[in-house]
């Protein structure tokens, strides 16, 4: 590099170090960024992309940096950040520059790179002896927990989609297998590094966790000393520590995930269910989640989001929250105080972590205070109701309560409650806590009548009345006397200033005062730091049970929250049963129902097996409403297995090990793959992932090639369910043919549709039997499709169904009067094809759900501009 300035050299030491995440690299007031770093940032954050002696640069101003990294970590991205941590005097030469921070998405615990709602996950997986090992953490609340499986396949999709992790750590051998590599591929956005094999270690796992935990064994978290499970865990805790730079104290137990815990969700099923994230937007609006949150604070979301996304296999597990969920429902008035202490509790598990991590300033700690004295007033409530089931109480003892009173009032005795957030400035103890401080301030906030005590001393000893304590910025603190008793002044008086008609002096001991009274703002913030450090170190021993509070008060708030949801939106306890039966009364899709004007979301009932019919072909004409309940259906089931009530009059839900929702649609192209690729794929992964106790979502599958190719898929796969795993399954189809099929445990249903005097009505119910005709010409006229248009379709379909019948196709032996209508190039079509909702639909949703009061012009302005690009997209 012989024409490279000296600090371009040392920029480029430094880069090497650090390949793999972008470099801030402070000089002077900025951060900049150089090369390839700078060509990503200026197109990940919109800056300007300059360039100096043909290298490319952008940068940020350094007290902006926050927000900058911030959107970088949310983008997937690791950032190094580079200080000058010494300049040379007189600014010659080159300022000593190190790497300071390394910020990643997955071991971030700032406020700023976190999401409130939902956990911050990182993974790390690794294989040996056959089997696949997968660690999980999160940092920010102290979460850790292992799981392995010999079928890495099924298992990581499921893994990954349920976490949801913002960064993975990955063995690289385990790249090199075409399956996993794909699966992480799918994972955008996320952080990936790649460690070598030798850095995986069994051993050194144990031992790293053993250590983390402070146990001699693992044996107490069900870890035996030869287990291999722990085999990825070691890395993980390595990069935790590492970049975390501390101890990690507030990681206090490993949870072990057995295989059989949570039902199966893998990613398509969680994305076309729209559980967490609606597939418009990504957000959470219109979604499951959305319209089951009612939690008040912040923990609970995250709980409940894991929840949804993590429900449960275990009848008397689901029966424990089930039954907990009741007793509030029933007890209206305690959920109702229940909900209101909530509402003041702040995010503890965070907080404790930064305590644990000593990244905890006071403000911090009176958030921590404010909540632990909800909570025990919350204690008291359900202690004192008829909530007895409630399990929040029961789970901890008597001195444990007094252990939290102990935190609580040394926190209420120590802490002001507007302290700052700094440790250096003071402002952080309550008076009368420390009489040392006390002093210190006393000194401080009376100068004035310490002087005038001493002053008055001197005159008393001296009998020199005209003298009095002044001050100015040269002298400091003096004592002026009047010319006329000058010369009376006591012998320890040293002149300082002779004037017109006063001679100043000083006294060793004003100096000393004086000195006193300077040292003293000093002297207080550094004794408030102390007694603050003190006072955290304290928190800090009581970190494990605090932790564990703060987690019952997590699950108590999904737990009323589910109670709350279930009362506002006409939800019903589940039975649930050990076979294979699902037998729905007036079943609801939550989501939808919520987006609709109350009562004109039609309920349709569900049945299928145990041992009858569990295989249902389900036809209907676009826009009859099939979508919808093949998805409510999957709703309802999902609700049930997480504890919750569900939207229907009654329900009997036989336990499912896995959900499989797929839709066949046309937006997969975006990712760069056909269409009929991925369906394929994805079908043949049901087909080897399903059991008979699995629910099969299947809707429109087969349309992503030519209808006869398409056709001949959907019936084989239909087949294989059917005949093979005879598991549940909803197969919603407009290959009308398919309704010819003879399968086991098959029986049709069709969605309704009226015909008004040549207008359709969706009548949006469900009934045995295959449609009747496919109204795809009429729905396009009802889009809006010019009448010449309608015409001559109706033409050609006449001339295709004559045509049809001339020539029987082998799938479809009865040749019935059908042909797959779609409709025209509608403008609902396409948006609907991926959602539940039209782009008008979810806008005019949006306005309604509008606080106009509480909207800000810019908002209305920037909501307006978003709404008209999404309606000109669609
Ligand atoms: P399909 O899949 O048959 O084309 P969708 O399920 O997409 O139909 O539903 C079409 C429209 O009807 C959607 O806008 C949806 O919100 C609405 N809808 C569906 N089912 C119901 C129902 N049971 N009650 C009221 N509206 C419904
Ligand atoms: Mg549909």
């Amino acid at each position: 590099m012989p024409d490279l300035t000296p600090m371009m050299q040392q920029y480029a030491r430094v880069k090497q170090e650090h390949r793999d995440a972008i470099l801030f690299f402070r000089l002077g007031d900025f951060y900049e960024m150089f090369r390839g770093d700078a060509e990503e940032a200026s197109r990940l954050l919109g800056l300007t992309l300059t360039s100096r002696q043909g290298v490319p640069m952008c940068g940020v101003p350094y007290h902006a940096a926050h927000t900058y990294i911030a959107r970088l970590i949310r983008e997937g991205r690791k950032v190094a950040v580079c200080e000058q941590t010494r300049v040379p005097p007189a600014g010659r030469g080159l300022a000593e520059r190190e790497v300071v921070e390394i910020i990643t998405p997955g071991t971030a615990t700032e406020e700023d790179y976190l999401e409130a709602r939902s956990n911050n996950f990182i993974v790390s997986i690794g294989e040996t002896r056959g089997l696949m090992c997968l660690a999980y953490a999160d940092l920010s609340t102290g979460e850790l927990g292992l799981a392995a499986a010999p079928e890495a396949a099924v298992f990581l999709r499921d893994q990954l989609a349920r976490l949801r992790p913002r960064e993975i750590l990955v063995q690289q051998s385990l790249l090199e297998d075409r399956v996993v590599d794909s699966i992480l591929a799918e994972r955008e956005g996320v952080l990936q590094n790649r460690l070598p094999d030798w850095e995986f270690d069994l051993a050194d796992s144990h031992a790293r966790l053993r250590k983390l935990l402070r146990v001699a064994n693992l044996k107490a978290f069900g870890i035996a000393d030869d287990a291999v499970l722990p085999f990825a865990a070691g890395v993980l805790v390595a990069y935790l520590e590492e970049s975390a730079r501390t101890v990690l104290p507030h990681v206090r137990s490993v949870v072990v995930e057995q295989d059989e815990t949570f039902v199966g969700l893998d990613e398509s099923t969680v994305r076309n269910l729209e559980l967490v994230a609606n597939m418009q937007d990504g957000s959470r609006r219109f979604t499951l989640l959305e319209v089951i949150d009612r939690t008040r604070t912040v923990m609970g979301a995250r709980m409940l989001r894991r929840w949804v996304l993590s429900p449960l296999r275990d009848v008397s597990a689901i029966e424990a929250r089930q039954t907990q969920v009741a007793t509030l429902y029933h007890d209206q008035a305690t959920l109702s105080r229940v909900r209101e202490e909530l509402g003041r509790v702040l995010d503890m598990e965070r907080l404790l972590s930064r305590v644990g991590m000593e990244r905890a300033h006071a403000k911090d700690l009176v958030a921590i205070r404010t909540s632990v004295s909800r909570v025990r007033t919350l204690w008291g409530l359900l202690e004192g109701h008829g909530a007895g089931t409630v399990a929040f109480c029961t789970r901890f003892a008597q001195a444990d309560r007094a252990e939290l009173d102990e935190v609580l009032e040394l926190l209420e005795r120590s802490l002001l409650d507007e302290p700052s957030t700094l440790l250096t400035e003071g402002r952080l103890i309550r008076d009368g806590y420390d009489p040392g401080l006390d002093g210190l301030r006393e000194l401080r906030d009376n100068s004035r009548s310490i002087l005038e005590a001493y002053i008055a001393e001197e005159r008393r000893q001296s009998g020199v009345t005209a003298m009095k304590v002044r001050y100015n910025k040269v002298l400091g603190h003096f004592i002026e006397v009047t010319r006329s008793q000058a010369d009376r002044v006591p012998g320890h008086f040293i002149r300082r200033q002779t004037l017109t008609n006063a001679e100043r002096f000083t006294t060793e001991r004003l100096g000393e005062i004086e000195s006193a009274i300077n040292d003293a703002a000093e002297r207080i913030a550094e004794t408030e730091r102390r007694l603050f450090l003190d006072v955290r170190a304290r928190v800090a021993s009581r970190l494990g049970l605090l932790l564990s509070i703060a987690r019952a008060v997590a699950e108590l708030d999904v737990l009323q929250g589910l109670a709350y949801a279930a009362t506002i939106n006409g939800y019903a306890r589940p039975v649930l049963a050990e076979d294979c039966r699902l037998t729905i009364a007036g079943g609801r899709h939550p989501v939808v129902e919520a987006n609709l004007p109350s009562g004109s979301f039609v309920p349709n009932a569900t049945s299928l097996g145990p041992d009858e019919t569990f295989f249902a072909l389900i036809t209907g004409p676009n826009m009859a409403g099939k979508s919808t309940y093949l998805r409510q259906v999957a709703l309802i089931v999902i609700l049930a297995q997480i504890g919750s009530y569900v939207p229907a009059d009654e329900a009997e839900i036989g336990l499912v090990d896995r959900v499989f929702c797929r839709v066949g649609a046309s937006d997969n192209l975006a990712r760069g793959e056909s269409t009929f690729l991925v369906e394929m794929n994805e079908a043949a992964y049901i087909l080897r992932a399903a059991t008979a106790s699995s629910l099969v979502i299947m809707d429109e599958i087969g349309r992503g090639t030519s209808t006869n190719d398409g056709l001949a898929i959907a019936q084989a796969v239909s087949e294989d369910l059917a005949h093979r795993v005879r598991c549940r399954t909803l197969f919603a189809t407009h290959f009308h043919e398919l309704t010819a099929m003879q399968l086991p445990g098959m029986a049709n249903y069709s969605l309704q549709v009226a015909d008004h005097d040549g207008t359709i009505v969706f009548l949006k119910r469900i009934e045995p039997g295959p449609s009747s005709t496919s109204y795809g010409i009429h729905v396009a006229e009802l889009a809006g499709l010019p009448g010449a248009v309608v015409e001559r379709a109706a033409g050609i379909l006449a001339q295709l169904v004559s045509a049809k019948e001339g020539s029987p196709s082998a799938a479809s032996p009865g040749g019935e009067d059908h042909w797959p209508a779609r409709p025209g190039p509608s403008t609902a079509g396409a948006a609907l094809e991926t959602s539940l909702f039209t782009v008008e639909e979810l806008i005019a949703q949006e306005i309604r759900s509008l606080n106009v009061d509480e909207l800000r012009p810019l908002d209305a302005l920037e909501a307006i501009d978003r709404w008209r690009r999404e309606l000109s997209d669609s």
